[in-house]
């Protein structure tokens, strides 16, 4: 039966993507080697990377404007210490809008006070914190594009007189925006992009090289740059399937066109919950994410029926994080709609049987 998967990440990638990456684990592109058996310094690789590099700064419309794009590895939890170690000298303000910028927070405090420039801690973060001021004599200030657990997304970026940095683990590539607006964005691959194991950091060059401190080479942004990501072997496979999947989102007409079938799913997605009297949204409906609607079943007697029932359809994964129960659908890029009619059938269908 045909799988409906809302995984929250890591999670669902194209078919083909998975195809041609599976295919290259056994022979990469007739070669007669695996993608995970040769030199990273070999030819074919070094290309692997720099296109993916070079497709990264394309779609976000950032090639030629003195940006960089890096795959890293430790996660975008590892950004979370990184940003600070190459960019925190006095003191820099954060947007707390959620728990994973919560923890972005308390690895900066390592370094340095750290100044939360507006939070919605106090409101489980079911909505984006608004009207806050950032500094002017601060070092950068961070924020969260997409909060995964709670299902809120930025609409809108200040306009910060600093440094802009933006963890974009959950949102990246699936809406346009005026990246240049940034100085850093990082994210993790295993939502829009790949498997997990490799982060995409795209930083802005000119920000660098202005602590004081000595930074460890791993945790160096400049040494990544000058060694063309390459500074110690990447992990392979995450890069080469990111590439494809880099590929296949150019092919569908990129950022632009993505975004508008996201806005399809998401939008099909609120208005049943919205309209179905069983089902109660948990964000604010102005931060409403495209990528993670969060919801609960108003009624706890139906639990169970729902639950056979979403099982049933072949649905997947769509159990809310434990900080906010409920059920959480993800609607990544790669997810087509008609899961997100399946899901909806399901929904519709527990109200006529309720
Ligand atoms: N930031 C956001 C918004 C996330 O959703 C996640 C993971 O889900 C992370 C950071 C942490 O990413 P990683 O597990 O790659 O460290």
């Amino acid at each position: 039966m045909k799988k409906h998967n809302f995984s929250a990440g890591p999670s669902i990638l194209p078919p083909e993507v998975l195809l041609k990456a599976s295919q290259a684990v056994v022979d990469l592109d007739g070669s007669g080697l695996s993608l995970i058996e040769i030199s990273h310094r070999s030819k074919a690789f070094v290309d692997i990377m720099e296109n993916a590099r070079s497709l990264a700064l394309e779609l976000l419309g950032l090639e030629g404007k003195g940006y960089k794009a890096l795959f890293l590895q430790g996660g975008a939890s590892t950004q979370f210490l990184m940003v600070a170690l190459n960019l925190l000298e006095k003191r820099a303000g954060y947007l707390n809008s959620g728990s994973w910028a919560a923890k972005a927070i308390k690895e900066a405090k390592i370094y340095d006070d750290i100044y939360e420039v507006g939070s919605s801690k106090d409101a489980n973060y079911n909505y984006i914190p608004k009207g806050y001021e950032i500094p002017e004599d601060y070092d950068y200030f961070h924020c969260t594009s997409n909060n995964t657990i709670y299902g809120t997304q930025m609409k809108e970026f200040p306009n910060s007189p600093i440094p802009m940095v933006c963890d974009m683990s959950s949102d990246i590539f699936s809406r346009t925006l005026d990246f240049t607006q940034f100085d850093i964005i990082y994210a993790g691959a295993q939502k829009n992009m790949g498997p997990a194991g490799t982060t995409l950091v795209v930083v802005k060059e000119d920000v660098l090289g202005k602590v004081s401190r000595k930074i460890p080479s791993m945790m160096d942004y400049k040494v990544h740059i000058d060694k063309g990501s390459m500074f110690n072997t990447p992990p392979v496979f995450a890069v080469y399937t990111s590439m494809l999947t880099l590929e296949w989102l150019k092919e569908q007409g990129g950022i632009a066109a993505i975004e508008k079938e996201n806005e399809k799913k998401a939008r099909l997605m609120y208005s049943e919950i919205d309209l179905n009297p069983l089902f109660k949204g948990f964000a604010a409906k102005s931060d409403r994410s495209l990528m993670n609607a969060t919801f609960t079943l108003e009624n706890e007697n139906l639990k169970e029926t729902f639950e056979t029932m979403l099982k049933e359809a072949g649905i997947s994964a769509v159990n809310g994080h434990r900080s906010v129960g409920g059920y959480r659908a993800s609607m990544y890029n790669a997810l087509p709609i008609d899961s997100v009619k399946v899901l909806v059938e399901v929904m519709s269908e527990l109200e006529s049987k309720a």
